[in-house]
């Protein structure tokens, strides 16, 4: 919790601001090695380990590292390319990608093309309508359309608004009821995957978060167009009509790659990651997957993308993950991974609950690969549900194997380690309910 947050819906700039005090706080950098990229990892079965491939950006050299349990956070919405626009590369102006932002462009009394209204296009557009000259806008699919989430919140009609020095100090000094605002929100944001339950009440409100998009849509300044872009030229575009309209910068919303398939190869006993996920996406929980052990993801395929705030599943994942690691030091287990059973069974019952959903319908989404009608994979489920579900590791679901051949070898010589150590609590399993002794 960060009681200084300047304004209701923070911009970017604040987030990673907020980011680095964590890292700081928490001195996590010695733990980081930026400007490096992963290539490969590789399962050593007689180890035990991960054999992961590493790439110094700045060197070019390449290493081998090496960890007993391979977490994987290398994101979905990361991977961008350029759209596949006939002339695109011989447009003369600036060209932009969201995903790769260079805010130094001038935009002020600029004519600017908006290719795209995903998440992305619809918080541009109303982001820059004041500063251009005139603003071009092509929307190839329809997207809903809400004010902001929790916007009960924020100012008459979900509108952004500053928290002012007088709230700041007040959320410093109650910790108590900072937590109670917060848990407000959190509550209003996850409750807003009622939405996509078609037939429900919620379902007639809206998705994309758009404050002051609808309203750009109105200026006059701004011309919408209906359908995808055909064709790009050196000055501009050929509008639906093949008329060449000049712009001075072209910003393509268009998205990322959401196929699934790892970006680098995965692979134990001779399975590839990689090869699993382009036949079709899966996993356990959207925590793990079958035959690949000691391997853990953080929002994989049927993660709550769609659901409400990801930090928080995100935090709630690595409990879960964490609580693994644990007893796997404290049992002696060499691996585990979740069994084909399991797998199955949770995608048989995603698939199922995934039908009653709105992102099932006849629409193309980045839920299923960007397609109309692929295979959604997204959490079945609102996040109080898959909170509960990560809450304590289902050891059933999984395929455990120790290092010794018994399983209760790790009781050693029969001693506990607190029995050995200088002032540690020989009876910790003595406590009393709420703190009070039973009444005599
Ligand atoms: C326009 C937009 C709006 C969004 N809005 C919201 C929102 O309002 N709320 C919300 O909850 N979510 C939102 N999201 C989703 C957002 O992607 C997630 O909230 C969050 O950023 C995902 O965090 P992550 O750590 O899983 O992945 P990322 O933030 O993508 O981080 C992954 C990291 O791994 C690194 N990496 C990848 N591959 C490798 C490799 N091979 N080697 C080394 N490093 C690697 C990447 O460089 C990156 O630093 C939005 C996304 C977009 C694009």
């Amino acid at each position: 919790m960060n009681p200084n947050w300047s304004q209701f819906y923070s911009e970017g700039p604040e987030i990673l601001q907020y980011f680095k005090t964590v890292v700081q706080r928490f001195n996590l950098d010695s733990y980081f090695r930026l400007s490096h990229v992963i290539t490969g990892a590789f399962w050593d079965p007689d180890r035990g380990q991960w054999d992961v491939n590493v790439q110094d950006l700045q060197t070019g050299k390449t290493f081998v590292d090496r960890c007993d349990i391979f977490i994987n956070c290398s994101g979905i919405l990361n991977a961008w390319d350029w759209p596949k626009i006939k002339g695109l590369h011989s447009f003369e102006g600036k060209l932009c990608h969201t995903a790769d932002y260079d805010t130094s462009t001038d935009l002020s009394s600029k004519k600017v093309a908006v290719i795209g209204i995903g998440s992305s296009g619809v918080q541009v557009i109303p982001k820059i309508v004041d500063q251009v000259e005139h603003l071009y806008c092509w929307i190839r699919s329809s997207s809903w359309m809400t004010a902001g989430f929790a916007q009960k919140y924020a100012r008459p009609n979900g509108a952004n608004f500053k928290y002012t020095d007088e709230q700041k100090t007040a959320f410093s000094l109650n910790p108590k009821a900072y937590l109670e605002y917060c848990k407000n929100l959190e509550k209003e944001i996850s409750a807003n995957v009622k939405m996509i339950q078609t037939g429900t009440p919620e379902a007639k409100q809206a998705r994309i978060p758009g404050n002051g998009f609808l309203e750009a849509l109105t200026l006059n300044k701004v011309t919408t167009y209906l359908t995808g872009v055909k064709e790009i030229t050196p000055k501009g575009f050929l509008d639906p009509d093949g008329r060449e309209q000049e712009v001075d910068v072209i910003i393509c919303a268009t998205g990322y790659d959401t196929s699934w398939v790892p970006r680098f190869p995965i692979v134990a006993n001779g399975t590839n990651l990689q090869d699993i996920q382009a036949k079709r996406p899966i996993s356990y929980l959207s925590l793990a997957v079958p035959q690949m052990p000691n391997y853990f993801m953080i929002g994989g395929p049927y993660f709550s993308f769609g659901h409400g705030s990801y930090t928080t599943m995100v935090e709630l994942f690595m409990d879960n993950i964490l609580a693994v690691v644990a007893k796997m030091q404290k049992d002696n287990i060499k691996h585990l991974s979740p069994t084909q059973d399991a797998t199955d069974a949770f995608i048989e019952h995603a698939d199922l609950w995934l039908k009653r959903t709105a992102w099932a319908g006849d629409c193309p989404s980045w839920f299923k690969n960007g397609t109309r009608n692929g295979t959604l994979t997204i959490f079945p489920g609102s996040c109080l549900v898959l909170a509960d579900l990560v809450s304590t590791p289902r050891y059933e679901d999984y395929d455990i194997s120790y290092w010794s051949g018994n399983r209760f070898a790790a009781l050693g010589n029969g001693f506990s380690t607190v029995e050995y150590e200088e002032g540690a609590d020989a009876a910790w399993y003595w406590e009393t309910r709420d703190g009070l002794l039973p009444s005599s």
